[in-house]
């Protein structure tokens, strides 16, 4: 698979990935996929609703873990019906952690869906990476191709 994406709605990400720093930033991306290209249209920042005492992980906070809304991806979905498109795949950021998939992120993820890491060192993005399932259910690196 490859996902093409713009410099602009790298450049949204990567804002959103600083400002939400050290806490773990996250978000929806909405798109086309034709065969195995994938190519963003829309980049939908969301707001981390990763909540500590709801989980009975007590020594994990949101600078190690995220969660989108429900509501968020619900009025994604709408969004991407309304320009007929769909969700193609959900970003977050690792704050002073390289670009690769922890175990938790592997236990969150779809086979059809891409998953943009960005690595934030010291405030400031450092990497971005993006992974996808096999079908083994191994993330691999999905390759980026930057759309002008
Ligand atoms: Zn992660």
């Amino acid at each position: 698979m490859t996902i093409a994406i713009s410099l602009e709605q790298q450049n949204i990400i990567c804002n959103h990935a600083e400002s939400t720093y050290p806490e773990e930033c996250c978000g929806i991306l909405l798109g086309e996929i034709v065969g195995i290209s994938k190519t963003v249209v829309e980049v939908i920042p969301t707001i981390n609703a990763w909540n500590k005492a709801e989980s009975d992980e007590l020594d994990r906070s949101k600078n190690s873990r995220y969660s989108i809304d429900p509501q968020d991806i619900f009025m994604a979905q709408k969004r991407a019906r309304e320009l007929h498109l769909e969700i193609i795949g959900f970003f977050h950021s690792h704050p002073d952690y390289p670009a690769v998939p922890s175990m938790c992120d592997r236990t969150q993820a779809w086979e059809i869906y891409s998953y943009p890491i960005i690595s934030v060192i010291n405030g400031k993005v450092s990497e971005i990476k993006s992974w996808v399932l096999d079908g083994d259910g191994i993330f691999q690196l999905e390759e980026t191709r930057i759309r002008i």
